[in-house]
């Protein structure tokens, strides 16, 4: 039996309800498909389970692209503020947290009942648990899904399967497959906004500080984000290694200040003045957690008094706390990330409609496409950006 729609969504997630809940406004028949058990899996996890839905300040900046014009037409067209008005329509209460980001305050799952909502009111289908073993062209805006579910028709087939990351979470590639078959460029793939893992002597001596979160300035390249960063059993993680994980390339270093509210040589020089006697150790832990100062301190010196420190060592324990140039080893990969960059090229797509230039009724919109957001809310407002968009054309 043959099922035909006006519109195949590929994807459940952030970027595909958001498309078919506009399409089924505008009168289309649409059907989402999805091979999950439930919908939304990514949205349900966003977060820390509140969902940073957006953020007050979204601009091209803040995304990373081989085409960095690219998301600058959706970003708006649909805008932070026209999702945040959706919310608002829905009664979902939310907060603002640090850099204008905005969080559910009950929780992720408000959005998704949101989002499913919409599509229930604009008769959308949902088709959960279907796996798609082929997409073929059968002409001119036809397209045919081969499923173990049946065959499903439709003029208009929307990509929005989003990245590789967190594999358990309905996470696969079948979206970039899709681009290869149609001979769309997809640019090289990578785990993005991810824990930095250490090399194993660097694991050894950072092994007892997992847990400790401190304020830092992580630079790499012209890049530095300033925000929390955490030591963990695996290396290093928090707000501001995640931002830097879309900048780092295997083999770089990365420079780490993990003291940038202080000049830490003059802080030292004053201490040495009025607690000649204290340890080196003792005298960086006023400022830094305790076994973190242990850490840091060079062992020759760390139980060695100020007073015995020249003006020169202090100089070089100062720079080896605000400039400390790290390589790590790698990153967690696609098990933790939360973003996957690279993707489907936005050369060969339509910056105001998201179809493919070359195939007329295919659209890719959302994590699948080569835009990735930085921390903050960004990712999420690109799918709601781009399902947009293609919400308007399919
Ligand atoms: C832990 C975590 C926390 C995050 N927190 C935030 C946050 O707070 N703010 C933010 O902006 N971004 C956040 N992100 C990123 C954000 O969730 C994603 O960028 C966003 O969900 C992408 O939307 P999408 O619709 O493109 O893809 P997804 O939401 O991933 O949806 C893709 C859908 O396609 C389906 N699918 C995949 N392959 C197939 C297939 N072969 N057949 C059928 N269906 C398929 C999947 O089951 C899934 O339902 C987070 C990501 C993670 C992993």
């Amino acid at each position: 039996m043959t099922d035909t729609t006006d519109v195949i969504v590929i994807g459940a997630g952030a970027a595909g309800l958001m498309c078919a809940m506009q399409a089924g406004r505008r009168g289309r028949t649409v059907r989402v498909i999805d091979h999950a058990r439930r919908p939304g899996r990514k949205i349900l996890m966003s977060g820390g389970g509140h969902c940073n839905f957006t953020n007050e300040d979204v601009r091209a900046e803040h995304y990373l692209s081989h085409n960095p014009h690219f998301c600058k037409s959706a970003l708006s067209r649909f805008s932070q503020w026209d999702f945040i008005e959706l919310v608002r329509r829905h009664g979902i209460a939310f907060s603002r947290r640090e850099h204008g980001q905005l969080f559910c305050d009950e929780g992720s799952g408000r959005i998704l009942e949101m989002l499913l909502a919409e599509c229930r009111q604009a008769g959308v289908a949902l088709g959960m648990e279907t796996e798609i073993e082929a997409v073929s062209r059968l002409g001119e805006r036809r397209f045919a899904l081969h499923t173990n579910q049946g065959i499903y028709e439709c003029a208009s087939l929307v990509v929005a399967t989003g990245g590789l990351s967190i594999p358990g979470s309905g996470a696969s590639g079948l979206g970039f497959e899709i681009a290869r078959q149609f001979e769309i460029q997809v640019w090289p793939l990578a785990p993005g906004l991810v824990p930095l893992t250490l090399q194993p002597k660097d694991k050894e001596r950072l092994a007892d500080l997992a847990g400790i979160a401190v304020e830092a300035a992580v630079r790499c390249g012209k890049k530095q984000f300033r925000d929390p960063l955490l030591f963990t059993h695996r290396g290093l993680s928090g707000p501001a290694i995640l931002q830097i994980s879309l900048e780092w390339q295997p083999g770089q270093e990365i420079g780490i200040d993990l003291l940038p509210e202080l000049n830490l040589a003059e802080e030292l020089e004053a201490q040495r003045q009025h607690h000649p006697r204290r340890a080196l150790k003792s005298a960086l832990a006023e400022r830094l957690p305790k076994r973190l100062a242990a850490v840091m301190a060079p062992p020759e010196w760390a139980d060695i008094p100020l007073a015995r420190l020249s003006s020169a060592q202090v100089q070089q324990i100062a720079t080896g706390i605000q400039q400390w140039r790290l390589k790590p080893g790698g990153t967690e990969g696609y098990r933790t990330a939360e973003v996957t960059l690279g993707g489907v090229d936005c050369d060969a797509l339509s910056s105001k409609t998201m179809e493919a230039r070359a195939v007329p009724g295919l659209f890719f919109i959302g994590e699948v496409v080569d835009i990735t957001g930085r921390l903050g809310g960004y990712n999420l407002q690109w799918a709601w950006s781009s399902g947009w968009c293609a919400g308007q054309y399919v």
